[in-house]
């Protein structure tokens, strides 16, 4: 943990940079398709600077410049792709929200280890108690580290939720009369919740909410707190940097996104984003860049081969989607605009059948119709079954299609099964059920119950 005094600036972390620089020498971008420098980039170039940013904020500059040497890295050497420096839609972190990340699983460090020494360094140093749940530290005298943890702190109290033990350690967010009491404060004598206390002050959905709590108890541990952005409640960097963007995400990165989350081989995955960008070399893109002499269509003469008529609208193209289309809707399949058509389907919106099956179909067959219309020459047919059966093949391999049989299986002699279940409602209401039944099977008590609103997870424990 570097505790740095000294100013820190550009040139404190220069070594970042140069590493970077050291990489992209070492290798030659001409040899590597784009899909390989997007891996290499994502996997080499955008990991150099973790090390560093799990202890501390790195100059915007050096973030800036490590940026723009990934984009430069992925478009250089590449005539297909006139240099676009567009790093939206490339599924290339964000550097600065990745630093934030990491900082914030510092920050949690000191709520979590507050016994560790580094945080009771820390801690003692700057006076404060992260018992206290405070929403701020006090930065206005501290090393640059303690400042950017300052900095991050609010974020980290956003996603910390709670589990209530014994009521001591919660601050009851509730209005005026009773706003300085404790979680333990809110039971009755007979341990459960004192709704006559606080109950008209919430709405009924909220009441809900807390009636799926289980009351605090004096015989229980003290109260713990959680990471509400994972399922584990463990503090991930990962879930960490899905929360931070969730803050500025608009729709358009989310569809972008799905490309680079497409189940299939990074090379079709690539190409479907370049089709999306309407950066395929058909005619109509090569003639905009002054390559080609006319847009004509080759197979049927249509007037302009752009994106959509080579992979869709021409007429051997038609003809191998309405075979993969057989039983699937079909309503606005044709007529859809390049990019929607694209994400639409990748999606697996509308209803095409199992979504992940055709989002998988739907990307393989756009590929093969590409690679054939670009072999004509040799005259590579490709039809509706190879694509499916490639399809199929693609998916047993990663185990998509793999089902599990469950049955009841009876307990051992004299043991009792106890089987439960919860289930939840769309508005959130829910409530479980459980039997106990013996080695023979043989019926010997249960239980139904409502629960209140809750998670999916509460309801089935
Ligand atoms: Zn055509």
């Amino acid at each position: 943990m570097p505790l740095l005094h000294s100013r820190v600036s550009k040139a404190t972390y220069h070594g970042i940079l140069e590493k970077v620089e050291r990489k992209l020498n070492g290798w030659s971008a001409k040899f590597l398709s784009l899909a390989g420098r997007i891996t290499l980039t994502q996997s080499v170039l955008q990991a150099l600077p973790i090390y560093s940013m799990q202890t501390t904020r790195l100059p915007t500059a050096i973030i800036t410049k490590i940026e723009q040497h990934c984009r430069r890295f992925i478009w250089s050497g590449n005539s297909e792709v006139k240099k676009l420096h567009l790093i939206n839609g490339l599924g290339l972190k964000n550097l600065t929200l990745m630093n934030e990340a990491l900082l914030m699983k510092l920050g949690w460090g000191l709520l979590v280890n507050s016994n560790s020494y580094w945080a009771q360094v820390l801690c003692s140093k700057y006076g404060f108690d992260p018992n206290t749940m405070s929403t701020s530290l006090p930065t206005k005298y501290g090393s640059y580290l303690w400042k950017a943890i300052g900095r991050i702190w609010p974020k980290v109290l956003q996603g910390l939720r709670w589990n209530v033990r014994d009521g001591k350690r919660i601050l009851a967010p509730i209005p005026e009369a009773i706003l300085h009491d404790w979680v333990v404060d809110a039971i009755s004598v007979d341990g459960s919740w004192n709704w006559g206390r606080f109950g008209f002050l919430l709405p009924h959905n909220v009441v809900l909410m807390i009636a799926a709590i289980k009351p605090p108890s004096p015989d229980s541990e003290a109260d713990q707190f959680y990471w509400g952005s994972s399922n584990s409640g463990m503090f991930t960097a990962r879930t960490a940097y899905n929360l931070l963007l969730g803050n500025l995400v608009q729709d358009e990165e989310v569809r972008w996104k799905s490309i680079w989350k497409w189940r299939g081989p990074h090379r079709i995955r690539t190409f479907l984003w370049l089709a999306a960008k309407d950066r395929i070399k058909c005619k109509a893109e090569l003639y905009r860049r002054h390559i080609g002499v006319d847009m004509i269509c080759m197979r049927c003469g249509y007037a302009a081969e752009d994106t959509a008529h080579a992979l869709r609208d021409c007429a051997t193209s038609r003809r191998i989607w309405n075979m993969l289309l057989t039983g699937h809707e079909t309503a606005d399949f044709f007529t859809l605009p390049t990019r929607d058509w694209i994400f639409a389907n990748i999606q697996g919106m509308g209803n095409h059948g199992s979504n992940q099956e055709w989002s998988c179909i739907f990307g393989v067959a756009i590929w093969c119709i590409w690679v054939a219309r670009n072999h004509m020459v040799r005259d590579i047919r490709v039809r509706a079954e190879e694509i499916i059966r490639t399809c199929e093949a693609f998916q047993s391999d990663r185990g998509l299609r793999v089902q599990k049989m469950f049955g009841w299986l009876p307990p051992r002699w004299p043991y009792y099964k106890l089987n439960s279940d919860g289930a939840r409602k769309g508005s959130g209401l829910a409530s479980a059920g459980g039997l106990i039944r013996d080695a023979t099977g043989r019926w010997h008590g249960g239980f139904c119950m409502n629960i209140g609103i809750c998670s999916v997870t509460i309801a089935e424990l």
